[in-house]
């Protein structure tokens, strides 16, 4: 199925009169009908680098299979991009992936297992959600109306995708996770693959599923035996990655609509949205959250500490008349430029499809990829991408 790409439907969203935030696709775009992940005759083990979305993902089919396996992960802890925190509001405050972008049909879809009812609490916006805009000067505030119910994300309501996971994946794959594993090469040029970190430790599998952001092999940081193969090499090199940045701030008062738009936030070099962080939370705390992609996000980025509060405050004072500093409380950052392991946000939504489809392709039979990165879709870059190509990248490895 081809889907219909975030620009695209941004176009086809101003035509109902609204403007979407951002990494917005149709309800509609659902995983539809997948083939099974049935055993096949694979009696081998796996590596798997990374313990995000797709790692986990992963891991956890190949749990379910029987398969064994073992989670080499360079961070103390899991959850990779879509990592929350609770000691910031009373509800979880999600510092990478916050919308689950597709149907809750998604969720049962990643837990594969019928038996496993998912509880799990997501809610879309409504028509009376208010939509703000800046422009020249002057803040419009308008209802959102009809046209934003059929389209548009959802919030996970007293959760968050890490909490998702928390719950139905890991429980089953925990004990098989190394973390303060920094994996720096990978030889596949034996009958085994074998994974190196940086202090001479190793670990050999018959098979390896890496997961790592895509930046993390655009900066060079795991070295191949073999090289890649040169299609690859070329689609690291030349893949648009957007970095980025979340702020959230907490107000004594709810003084900002339920989105706040400029004049650039979508555009082809990146993209920026205030928006209501507590939307549909059981919560009194008042967080504004700021998502911030690719050049939109650099303003943000280049400062530190006390200076980056007041350009931020100073912005929404500017727009709201002095409310912002007035009713503030705190401040909470989230560079991904700045997070060893990511050194970015992600592959950008204007990058050629074919970038994430070549980089999904296993080479030799040993070397497999699943992440947001790293799929056969026409869309990429967000939490169920990454638990699809897992599913893709099983499907392959167990055949
Ligand atoms: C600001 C921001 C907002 C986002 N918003 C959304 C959203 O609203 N909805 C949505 O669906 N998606 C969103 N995303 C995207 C989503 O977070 C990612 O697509 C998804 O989490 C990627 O999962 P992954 O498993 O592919 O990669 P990751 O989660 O990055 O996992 C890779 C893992 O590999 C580890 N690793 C890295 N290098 C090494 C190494 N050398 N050795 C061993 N381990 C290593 C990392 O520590 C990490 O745990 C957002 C992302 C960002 C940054």
């Amino acid at each position: 199925m081809k889907m219909i790409s975030r620009i695209e439907f941004i176009k086809t969203c101003s035509l109902f009169g609204i403007s979407l935030p951002f990494q917005t696709v149709l309800k509609a775009c659902s995983s539809g009908s997948e083939e099974p992940i049935i055993a096949g005759d694979f009696e081998g083990t796996v590596l798997i680098v990374g313990a995000g979305a797709a790692g986990m993902a992963t891991a956890y089919l190949l749990q379910q299979l029987g398969v064994e396996y073992q989670i080499l992960e360079a961070d103390s802890s899991y959850g990779g991009r879509f990592r929350s925190t609770n000691d910031f509001a009373d509800f979880p405050i999600p510092l990478g992936a916050e919308w689950l972008h597709v149907s809750e049909a998604e969720l049962p879809a990643i837990v594969n297992d019928s038996a496993v009812q998912v509880t799990t609490v997501t809610q879309g916006y409504s028509a009376t959600d208010t939509y703000g805009f800046y422009r020249n000067g002057v803040l419009t505030v308008e209802e959102a109306g009809a046209g934003i119910n059929s389209y548009i994300d959802q919030k996970f309501i007293g959760s968050s995708w890490f909490d998702f996971f928390d719950q139905y994946i890991v429980p089953s794959i925990r004990n098989k996770m190394r973390f303060n594993t920094h994996i720096v090469s990978i030889d596949y040029s034996g009958d085994k693959v074998i994974a190196s970190e940086d202090n001479g430790n190793q670990y050999e599998a018959d098979k390896l599923v890496l997961t790592v952001p895509l930046k993390i092999l655009q900066l060079g940081e795991i070295r191949f035996g073999p090289s890649l193969p040169n299609n690859k090499q070329r689609a690291i090199a030349n893949a648009n990655i957007w970095g980025g940045i979340k702020i959230f701030l907490k107000f004594t008062e709810k003084f900002y609509p339920t989105f706040l738009e400029f004049d650039d936030s979508e555009t082809n070099e990146g993209q920026r949205t205030y928006y209501d962080a507590a939307y549909g939370q059981n919560t009194s705390d008042n967080v504004l959250g700021l998502f911030a992609v690719g050049k939109q996000a650099e303003p943000y980025q280049n400062l530190r500490g006390d200076a980056q509060r007041d350009y931020v405050l100073n912005e929404l004072d500017v727009i709201f008349n002095g409310k912002a500093s007035e009713t503030f409380q705190e401040i909470l950052v989230q560079n991904w430029n700045e997070q060893p392991f990511a050194r970015a946000a992600y592959l950008a939504d204007v990058a050629p499809s074919a970038t994430s489809r070549i980089m999904a392709e296993s080479v030799d039979d040993k070397l497999y990829f699943a992440g947001d990165s790293y799929t056969q879709e026409d869309d990429w870059s967000a939490v169920h991408n990454a638990a699809r190509s897992a599913r893709d990248a099983v499907r392959e490895l167990i055949r």
